[in-house]
């Protein structure tokens, strides 16, 4: 519904493979010293010295993962950076490089192409990371990004999933739902326009959560603010599938339990609002909503008052014994065990 239908279309065809891997990166510039080579040989070359590299990598696909019809492709470009720079600040380091890897059909133009770069470039230059390389290749339907992020870390600084322990609080940045709610009411003007073309739909008062789902942040300056405030999390994860799979997570990692307080999940009002009119849950959508990109994290009680000024973080429970489970307490104050889709508001205990 956002295409603009009279864009130039150029063939890829004409520029070849090495054309257009040329023309697409040709303006990405290296800002770290500790790239010594990146794209034009068979591989980049990293150097660290006496840091800690840290890696992820993650899969998108057209029609899984994102709808082209909603969602533009330099969004996307952007996106797809943010969702890998995200884990790299989970574990509490800083975002280095990247590669970039598409499978893309015949349909997309070189227009198209340059679109998507441009996302990423944003992105690369907002977050200070360097594009190293990557792959081109074709795909008989629809698009694939494969995206790799590095990062660097001395040993001390870095943070897993393993370490809260009895105690500690349990701290998130950030406001959790909106993403999911963008992308209901994407969908919603989606179902609409293919009734009626015309249409033209009014997105202004869902501005905050479509821009959560279309152009989400990686929480760096949450990573700086930490170090900042000179407080190390026990344990930290970033949320990307909805706040009580990555509790859930969290705790099975550092095998303890939890109590999470439903009158302290961080909603904007337009979470709330929308919510209401699509007759759903907030609680249940900030709990199983997802892609939010918020990092969930623990810290010792004592750190409590470096962070409690914060408007950027909200404690929402603490961490218990592994025997006293993981448990969501409500607002009328009953104990419910939380699961990875939500929960189910008669499973009460
Ligand atoms: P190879 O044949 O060794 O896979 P390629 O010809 O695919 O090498 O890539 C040449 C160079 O361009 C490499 O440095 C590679 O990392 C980089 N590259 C290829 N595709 C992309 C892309 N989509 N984005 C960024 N860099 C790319
Ligand atoms: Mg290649």
């Amino acid at each position: 519904m956002l295409e603009d239908k009279n864009q130039q279309r150029t063939s890829l065809e004409n520029l070849g493979e090495f054309g257009l891997i040329n023309h697409l990166t040709k303006h990405f510039e290296i800002q770290h010293t500790s790239t010594l080579k990146g794209i034009g040989d068979d591989a980049a070359v990293l150097n660290f010295k006496d840091k800690n590299a840290v890696v992820s990598t993650d899969l998108l696909v057209e029609g899984v993962h994102f709808d082209l019809s909603y969602m533009p492709l330099k969004h996307l470009g952007y996106k797809s950076v943010m969702v890998n720079l995200s884990d790299i600040y989970a574990m509490n380091a800083i975002a280095t490089q990247i590669t970039v890897s598409i499978a893309i059909s015949n349909r997309f133009p070189l227009e198209a192409l340059e679109e998507f770069y441009a996302g990423v470039a944003q992105a690369c230059n907002v977050y200070n990371v360097d594009l190293i390389g990557g792959d081109t290749t074709s795909s008989t339907k629809g698009m694939l990004i494969s995206i790799t992020a590095i990062g660097m870390a001395k040993t001390e600084k870095l943070v897993y999933r393993s370490g809260a322990k009895e105690n500690d609080l349990l701290v998130v940045s950030g406001d959790l739902g909106g993403a999911y709610l963008g992308l209901q009411v994407l969908e919603r003007e989606k179902e609409v326009f293919k009734v009626n073309p015309n249409n033209q739909p009014d997105l202004e008062p869902y501005s905050y959560i479509v821009e959560r789902q279309l152009k989400p942040e990686a929480r760096m300056d949450i990573v700086e603010l930490l170090e900042k405030l000179e407080v190390k999390p026990t344990s930290m994860i970033d949320i990307s599938d909805g706040l009580s799979s990555e509790i859930l997570h969290l705790c099975a990692n550092s095998e303890v339990g939890c109590n999470l307080f439903e009158d302290k999940i961080p909603l904007d009002p337009t979470v709330i609002s929308t919510s209401e009119e699509f007759k759903m849950d907030s609680t249940t959508i900030a709990l199983s909503g997802g892609e939010d990109y918020e990092l969930l994290f623990t810290i010792d009680q004592t750190d409590f008052p470096k962070i409690k000024a914060n408007p950027n973080l909200t404690v929402i429970g603490h961490i218990a014994a592994k025997e006293e489970g993981t448990h969501l307490v409500t607002r009328a104050n009953t104990k419910i065990a939380l699961t990875a889709q939500g929960w189910n508001s008669f499973n009460e205990e």
